[in-house]
C-alpha cells in the first residue's frame, strides 16, 4: 500500500553533511522542506544550508534521540555511517535506505555476495576473512587487487599485486584486515548508472555516465557514456535488478567496469547520490538530491531524462595546493555553458573534492573539448 507522502515545509533529517549532504539539503530546502544535519564536523558544507545542524558523533545518542523527534524521515549521504544508528533511528521514524542496505554497501564481502545473489557479474574474487584464507589458490585472481573490505573509497585502502607472495605482504601491510583479492581486468571504460526506487516500488533510473579516473579519484564524467545504446540500457536494467533483489528504497549508485565485447561487470555500489551523478542538477529533468528527497518522502519518482550532453569535471583540493594558485576563476566563472558547484570546504587538501562544474553542450565531444579547454 502507498505511505502517505511527507509534505513540505516537514523537517527531514540527513546524517551527513559533506558534499553530498549539502546538494541534497539545496534540494530539500528548494522544494519547501526544512532540514536537519547530523554531522561531527562544525565545519560541514551542509551546514551552510541546514535549519538545523546537530555537530555530534554519528551514535551520539542524544543527536539521535533529537533527529527522530524532530524529523519525518531520515537519510544518509555517506555509507559509513554506523548502521546500527540508522536501524535504531528506524524504530522511531522512517529511514532510507535501510541500515541492512548501507551494511551491506559498507562491506565489499557482503556487497559482492549480494551482487551475485541478484544474479549479476562481479570480477573473480577471493574474500579474506582471515589469515588463513590466504593459504587458498591465489593464482586464479592475480595479477589482482587487493582492497579493504571496509571503509575504502577513491582507491584508498587498495594495493594491486602481481604474485601471492606481493598479496600476502599486502594483506599484512593492510594490518591483517578483512580483504578481497580481485582479480585486475582489462577496462575498455567504466560507466556508472544512478537508480530511484521508491517504497511503492517505482524506479528511475538516470542516463548512464562514463566515468574517468585520476589516481584512483573520479576526474571526469561524460553523459550519455559513450558505449553503445544497447549496452547502457542494459546497464539501466542491471541496476534496477539490483535494487529489487536488495529491496532498496532511495537512491542508489551502481560502478560497473566495461570489458571486451561489451561485457558489463559490476564494480561497487554507493547507497546515496554519487559523484557521477552530480550532472544531473545542471542536466536532467530531475537532480538525484530531489530523488532522495521524493523517495524518503514518499513521493513518485522525477523524469531522469537527459536534457543535455554534459561533462562533470571534480575540483580536487590539488588545484589550490600545487601552483600555489586556485582555479582559473576568470576562465570558470565567465564561460557562458559551465555552472560551477563550490562545497564551501575551509581547507583545500591534495585528493579533497572542493567542487566541481559541469559543461553542457550540443554533443558529449563537444562538452568534453570545452570541459578540458577551462581545466
Ligand atoms: P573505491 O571504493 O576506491 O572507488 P573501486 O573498487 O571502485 O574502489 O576501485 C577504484 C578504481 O580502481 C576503479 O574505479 C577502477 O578504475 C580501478 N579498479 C578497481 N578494481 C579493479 C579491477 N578488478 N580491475 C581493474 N581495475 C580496477
Ligand atoms: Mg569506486
Amino acid at each position: 500500500m502507498a505511505r502517505k507522502a511527507i509534505l513540505p515545509p516537514a523537517m527531514l533529517g540527513i546524517l551527513g553533511g559533506g558534499q553530498l549532504g549539502r546538494m541534497f539539503t539545496v534540494a530539500a530546502k528548494t522544494m519547501g522542506y526544512r532540514v536537519t544535519v547530523l554531522d561531527p564536523d562544525a565545519h560541514a558544507p551542509a551546514a551552510d544550508f541546514a535549519d538545523v545542524h546537530l555537530c555530534a558523533a554519528y551514535n551520539d545518542p542524544v543527536a539521535l534521540k533529537q533527529l527522530a523527534d524532530s524529523c519525518a524521515a531520515v537519510t544518509t549521504e555517506f555509507e559509513n555511517v554506523n548502521a546500527d544508528s540508522m536501524r535504531w533511528l528506524a524504530q522511531h521514524v522512517p529511514v532510507s535506505p535501510s541500515g541492512d542496505c548501507v551494511a551491506i554497501a559498507q562491506d565489499r564481502i557482503l556487497e559482492k555476495s549480494w551482487i551475485r545473489k541478484a544474479g549479476l557479474e562481479t570480477a573473480p574474487y577471493l574474500a579474506l576473512e582471515t589469515v588463513e584464507d590466504l593459504n587458498h589458490d591465489l593464482s586464479p585472481y592475480l595479477p589482482g587487487i587487493l582492497k579493504t573490505a571496509r571503509l575504502g573509497y577513491d582507491g584508498k585502502g587498495q594495493v594491486r599485486v602481481k604474485t601471492a607472495e606481493e598479496a600476502r605482504a599486502a594483506y599484512a601491510d593492510l594490518g591483517g584486515q578483512a580483504c578481497v583479492l580481485e582479480k585486475m581486468l582489462p577496462l575498455v571504460c567504466e560507466v556508472s548508472a544512478i537508480v530511484t526506487r521508491t517504497s511503492a516500488h517505482e524506479s528511475a533510473v538516470f542516463p548512464l555516465a562514463e566515468n574517468r579516473h585520476a589516481k584512483g579519484i573520479l576526474d571526469v564524467s561524460i553523459v550519455p557514456a559513450q558505449v553503445a545504446p544497447e549496452l547502457a540500457a542494459r546497464a539501466q536494467q542491471m541496476a534496477i535488478q539490483l535494487a529489487e533483489a536488495l529491496d532498496y528504497i532511495g537512491v542508489l549508485a551502481v560502478e560497473f567496469f566495461v570489458l571486451e565485447g561489451d561485457a558489463l561487470v559490476l564494480n561497487e555500489i554507493a547507497p546515496r547520490p554519487h559523484n557521477s551523478g552530480h550532472y544531473t542538477i545542471d542536466a536532467c529533468v530531475t537532480s538525484q538530491y530531489e530523488q532522495q528527497v521524493r523517495a524518503m518522502c514518499h513521493l513518485h519518482p522525477g523524469k531522469p531524462d537527459l536534457l543535455s550532453p554534459v561533462v562533470m569535471v571534480n575540483l580536487l583540493g590539488d588545484v589550490w595546493q600545487d601552483d600555489g594558485g586556485e582555479p582559473n576563476w576568470e576562465v570558470l566563472m565567465q564561460a557562458p555553458n559551465a555552472h560551477l558547484h563550490l562545497y564551501g570546504k575551509k581547507e583545500a587538501r591534495p585528493g579533497r573534492k572542493m567542487g566541481h562544474y559541469c559543461v553542457l553542450a550540443n554533443t558529449a565531444e563537444d562538452a568534453l573539448a570545452q570541459a578540458e579547454a577551462i581545466k
